[in-house]
């Protein structure tokens, strides 16, 4: 029979509650508090998500969770504490800004915690494990809040971040994450329940241009349309929204998003130098194995057509050159 984990949900919840107190309104939480608001969060946006401060202290969580009668070898599943060998027990999350993460029907089954001086030598963010509640590829960050915004626009923007997903809620509120993790089947049919289109919109260096690359390979693979932001360089949304502000986000980089090929055109530019005759070979190469591989005879054509106006090329000479690329019939 299928376990409900009423407890675990509880103690989530509790803590939620805790470490929201703890940040919005305690000494102990003022640094962390300062630190989110310089950042250009605002007091809204930390409660509409109910961001949240775990003190730097090692029993804080398993001394609380003790208190209220909570079991803790369940509380260890849940992964909220961790064993030590004598049998004792000690917080997972210390000292970390605490961004709760709720499943499909909001109900919080984890926690990200980030810690404030990303020097440190830690991971900037640590996540909960894999529990019972919380499989990190069949969650998306804010998918239950932004499900109706999904609906009614017809389309999902998809982040890396939460820090992205939060401070462009106001102007998309549409935006939901995945959690540090790639996107992976289950994602991508939790998305698919609610629209057939994606705008992705991944951090603005080399490694959010690889994760957009395979991204919309998957995404258009499953059959759902995709469109790709493209972010300047050295900019991920939050930073873009923080120093542009909301509205040029939507405009200039929401609304301005391209289409998988003309993404991969830009991809593939980053990677080519295009004043070099080698880089400029392999660029037409790479996008013309890209066309090889569309399906509509128009497509093919329209971009064939682009390439040829681009280079100065023949559309025979690169037509000749796509057919020696197609998959040969059996
Ligand atoms: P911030 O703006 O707070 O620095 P970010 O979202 O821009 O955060 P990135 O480094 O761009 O951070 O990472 C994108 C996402 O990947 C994070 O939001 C988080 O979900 C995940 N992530 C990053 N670092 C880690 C880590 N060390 N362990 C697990 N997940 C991580
Ligand atoms: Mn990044
Ligand atoms: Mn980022
Ligand atoms: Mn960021």
């Amino acid at each position: 029979s299928k376990q409900l984990h009423k407890d675990q949900l509880e103690a989530h919840e509790l803590l939620a509650k805790f470490y929201h107190h703890l940040l919005m309104n305690t000494k102990e939480g003022q640094h962390a508090l300062e630190y989110m608001l310089q950042r250009g969060f605002t007091e809204d946006q930390l409660k509409q998500f109910r961001i949240g401060w775990a003190l730097p202290s090692w029993d804080f969580t398993s001394e609380l969770l003790k208190k209220r009668g909570f079991d803790l070898s369940s509380m260890e599943q849940a992964g909220l504490i961790i064993k030590r060998d004598n049998g004792s027990y000690f917080d997972r999350f210390r000292e970390r800004i605490m961004f709760p993460v709720e499943n499909d029907r909001g109900q919080i089954v984890a926690f990200s915690g980030r810690i404030i001086d990303a020097e440190k030598d830690e991971p900037k963010y640590l996540n909960s494990p894999e529990t019972p509640l919380f499989q990190k590829n069949r969650i998306l960050f804010n998918y239950h809040r932004a499900r109706g915004a999904i609906r009614r626009e017809q389309s999902a923007v998809l982040f890396e971040g939460f820090a992205d997903v939060i401070s462009s809620n106001e102007w998309a509120a549409n935006g939901i994450a995945t959690m540090g993790t790639s996107l992976s089947a289950q994602h991508i049919s939790l998305i698919k329940k609610l629209t057939s289109q994606v705008i992705l919109c991944y951090d603005g260096d080399q490694a959010g241009y690889e994760a957009a690359f395979k991204a919309a390979k998957e995404i258009s693979s499953s059959g759902l349309n995709v469109k790709v932001a493209l972010l300047p360089n050295g900019l991920d949304p939050d930073d873009y929204i923080q120093k542009k502000g909301g509205q040029a986000f939507k405009q200039e980089i929401i609304d301005s998003s391209v289409s998988e090929m003309a993404f991969k055109m830009h991809y593939y530019r980053s990677k080519n130098n295009l004043s070099t005759e080698d880089g400029r070979l392999s660029y037409i190469k790479s996008i013309l194995k890209e066309i090889a591989s569309l399906k509509g005879a128009i497509d093919k054509e329209f971009y064939i057509k682009q390439l040829s106006d681009e280079f100065n090329l023949s559309v025979e000479g690169l037509s000749n050159q796509l057919g020696s690329l197609m998959p040969t019939e059996q």
